[in-house]
């Protein structure tokens, strides 16, 4: 069984804290042990793990990502999204998490996100569950 997630995004560029949906997911899959697949069939966007403490952390990461993938007038796809696309790639579209007591095991101060990069749009996250 496949599941599901939507969130409609808001800004241009954004984390968007889907933890708690991902669990309840696993909790509807009825696995207690076994890992947890998370994956955005997006190319604009990316699903990552990082800190679920501090928001500054994400402004850092947006920042320094678009250091990584700056705006630039040479970009050769006509869409105008390049810096975009740079960016889901360098995160990547997914993430593999354990599932142990029904639960997927995080760190105390780790978070799973959808990271918007070319907003606002209706993004999905695809939760695949596997007993194991
Ligand atoms: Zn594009």
């Amino acid at each position: 069984m496949i599941q599901t997630i939507t969130v409609k995004t808001r800004g241009r560029e954004a984390f968007y804290d889907i933890t708690s949906r991902v669990q309840e997911a696993v909790a509807q899959s009825g696995v207690e042990e076994g890992i947890c697949l998370v994956f955005c069939p997006h190319t604009t966007a990316a699903v990552t793990l990082n800190e679920n403490w501090d928001r500054t952390v994400q402004d850092d990461l947006c920042l320094g990502l678009g250091s990584l993938a700056p705006e630039r007038r040479d970009y050769q796809h006509l869409e105008g999204n390049s810096p975009a696309h740079l960016k889901s790639s360098l995160l990547g579209a997914s993430q593999v998490v354990p599932v142990s007591e029904g639960r997927v095991v995080l760190g105390k101060w780790q978070g799973l996100y959808l990271v918007e990069f070319d907003g606002p749009r209706e993004r999905r996250v695809v939760v695949k569950v596997v007993e194991g």
